[in-house]
């Protein structure tokens, strides 16, 4: 935005005022949109200061509509920050409305710099900052309502409410509301909180990478708040309970959407719009929901039940689930339309192996086999006879699985041969621990070359040792042989497991693909088709169950739009909010230092002997503790507007 006459953001002052507009110095520490939803943008005000563009705002009305907002979310864990705002907003409100004593300015100003230097948690402290500011540059205004005892002029206001933990999430789940009910043991609430974005509490609960504890505000002072393990306790409590709830319908639609794969963006994508009223059928090519979910992550980290337990609740809002229906062979694509479906949303997931350059590599000998149809099958339950010794090609989480995996089968020496180091490893350090606590080898910086067999039968692998040269595509130093450093391993079995690719035939190239085979879609969800939306894996290549998720809510909310009025109105303030907190700097506020509470587990000489869960649910009391670590970093960000784009 080049009109800015004032920013104090991120203690950046850049002051236009007064100059002729090519005399301007520019704002580049915040991007603010122009418009937003037909209206002009002529301010804003967050946790880090106040952007001025039109001098028609004015700023006392504007601090007092986004105190308001503050109000509403401060907690009352301490005196200054609760009455504090609470007297701070009774101020500006007595202020904008002309009645404001000599007085108030300074008791804003005293106010505001003691919750900014005492509050026991972020909110309060940082919330004041652009109050602060706008007193500190716009001391005029305030003393101008205040002297001529005349109301001030109102704008229209657009409230937005996230957080550092929230913005990091894919899905900006209110972590810190859900966390806020789960210190008081408001379990029920919690979930209803948590299902308005996540209908897989207890999966996420266990399973979720949680983007969000990597940008939780604790890594600056301690250590992260345990979001995922949190999440598990309401989740836990639910089913213990024997409850399962029946979620609200919004309406009744008759329109049709039909959703090809049931994995966690099929079904978030249909839990939002059965949500919204509409007929939803999800096809299957599998015998039962879940996805990658139940095919691919172990029992040992995700029992079956609980997934069970979550796919019927989505199934309990009237979606149809058709399982063993491959859309391409048992219905065309082009069928579905013809079928009366209004919409498509494509989660068919990636699962289709690489090649892993292998050379005397046939899937018909005894002994090769794919890492994800080996877990499949494991998941499934089939029988898998233990070898002796099985070598697993691949640093990811899917290596670290079907060495896991093998462990608890009765394999004897489990191995993984991972062309890089440690550092580079994709797979999370702490499923890499637990591999290698249980028992797993791993070698690093070595690749299988060639497959050697008697008849027909696996004996060994062939390796090269690799050396670590410039950093590639990815950012990781590439893997570079070492000539003549061929060795040999001897193994009954090998598994690769070095990433998948979308299987996307079916769509005979009727939507657009990215040059790598991923559907190509717009920030919508929205193909090249108009009415075929996409979202999971398929769109991204392999990556996580929340972006899964938060895939399948954004393709739900872009279908209803399309579906409603014809096109699909793009999220203009996606963008402002990830800038403005997404940052997670912090300052103000005294904050006692405290211990994560974490999940107790079993201990590796137990766990290999069966697919028991390893890892248990945080109890009550010790959620409670962990919950009330929260500082509830909400940021309350405003923006004011004008009418005309
Ligand atoms: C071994 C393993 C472990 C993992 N562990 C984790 C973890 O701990 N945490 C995490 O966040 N993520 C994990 N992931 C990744 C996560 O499971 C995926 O990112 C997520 O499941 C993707 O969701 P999706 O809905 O896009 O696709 P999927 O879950 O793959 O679901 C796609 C569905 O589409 C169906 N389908 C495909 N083609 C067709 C067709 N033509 N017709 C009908 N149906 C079709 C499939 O049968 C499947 O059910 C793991 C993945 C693997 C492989
Ligand atoms: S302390 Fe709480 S609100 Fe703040 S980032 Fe961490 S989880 Fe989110």
């Amino acid at each position: 935005m080049d009109r800015v006459t004032f920013s104090s953001w991120a203690g950046n002052v850049v002051d236009n005022r007064g100059l002729d507009f090519g005399k301007f110095s520019a704002v580049d520490n915040l991007e603010l949109p122009l418009g937003y939803d037909g209206y002009r943008v002529a301010a804003f005000m967050s946790w880090n200061g106040l952007v001025m563009a039109d001098d028609g705002v004015n700023v006392v009305d504007m601090a007092r509509s986004y105190l308001t907002e503050v109000k509403k979310l401060a907690c009352g864990r301490c005196t200054i920050g609760y009455s504090g705002i609470r007297v701070m907003s009774d101020t500006l409100n007595r202020i904008s409305g002309g009645q404001g004593k000599p007085e108030d300015t300074d008791l804003l100003g005293s106010l505001a710099a003691a919750i900014s230097d005492s509050s026991k948690c972020d909110f309060c402290a940082l919330a004041v900052k652009p109050v602060l500011d706008s007193l500190k540059y716009y001391q005029d205004v305030y003393t101008g309502l205040v002297t001529r005892k005349k109301a001030a002029p109102k704008s229209v206001y657009i409230i937005k409410i996230t957080a550092p933990c929230m913005e990091a999430c894919p899905a900006h789940q209110d972590i810190p509301g859900y966390i806020e009910l789960i210190e008081n043991r408001r379990y029920t609430e919690a979930l209803e909180v948590i299902r308005q974005t996540n209908c897989f509490p207890g999966t996420t609960g266990r399973a979720c990478v949680a983007f969000c504890e990597d940008n939780c505000v604790r890594n600056d002072i301690d250590s992260p708040l345990a979001i995922r393990a949190l999440k598990r306790v309401p989740a836990d409590h639910e089913a213990a309970s024997g409850l399962t709830p029946v979620p609200g319908r919004a309406g009744e639609s008759r329109q049709k959407v039909a959703v090809i794969g049931a994995g966690p963006a099929g079904l978030a994508a249909s839990y939002s719009l059965a949500l919204k009223g509409y007929q939803v059928t999800v096809f299957d090519e599998q015998p039962a929901a879940g996805g990658m979910l139940s095919t691919g992550i172990p029992q040992y980290r995700l029992p079956g039940d609980v997934l069970t337990r979550e796919t019927n609740i989505v199934e309990r809002l009237g979606i149809e689930i058709r399982p063993n229906i491959k859309i391409g062979s048992d219905i065309k694509l082009e069928q579905l339309s013809q079928q009366g479906f209004k919409a498509v949303f494509i989660a068919t997931g990636a699962h289709l192996s690489r090649d892993a350059g292998i050379d005397n590599w046939n899937e018909r000998y005894e002994g090769l086999v794919q890492g994800i149809k080996f877990l499949r099958e494991a998941n499934r339950g089939k029988k898998i006879e233990p070898r002796d010794r099985v070598l697993i090609v691949g640093g990811g989480n899917t290596a670290i699985d079907c060495a896991r995996t093998c462990l608890r089968l009765g394999f004897k020496e489990v191995t993984i041969v991972y062309r890089r180091s440690r550092t580079e490893m994709p797979a999370r350090d702490e499923e890499v621990e637990a591999a290698e606590k249980e028992g797993v080898n791993i070698h690093f910086l070595a690749v299988p070359t060639r497959i050697i067999t008697e008849n027909s039968r696996v004996t060994a692998a062939e390796c090269i040792k690799m050396e670590l040269g410039e950093p590639d595509a990815s950012g990781r130093r590439r893997p570079v042989p070492v000539k003549g450093s061929e060795f040999i391993l001897e193994t009954d079995m090998v598994l690769p497991a070095i990433g998948e690719l979308p299987d996307v035939s079916f769509t005979k190239n009727r939507v657009e693909l990215t040059d790598w085979g991923g559907i190509k879609v717009a920030p919508s969800q929205q193909t090249s088709q108009p009415t075929v939306f996409a979202g999971g894996d398929c769109v991204t290549g392999p990556a996580t169950i929340i972006e899964a998720v938060a895939a399948g809510n954004r393709a739900a909310a872009s279908i209803d739009q399309y579906l409603k009025q014809g096109s699909i109105t793009p999220d203009q303030m996606a963008s402002l909010l990830h800038q403005v907190a997404l940052d997670r700097q912090r300052d103000g506020g005294i904050v006692a230092k405290s211990q994560r509470q974490s999940p107790e587990e079993l201990p590796p000489a137990e766990r290999v002997l069966n697919f028991n869960e390893v890892e248990k649910c945080l109890t009550a009391e010790a959620a409670t503790e962990e919950a009330g670590r929260c500082l509830r970093c909400y940021r309350v960000m405003l923006l004011a507007v004008n009418e005309g784009e």
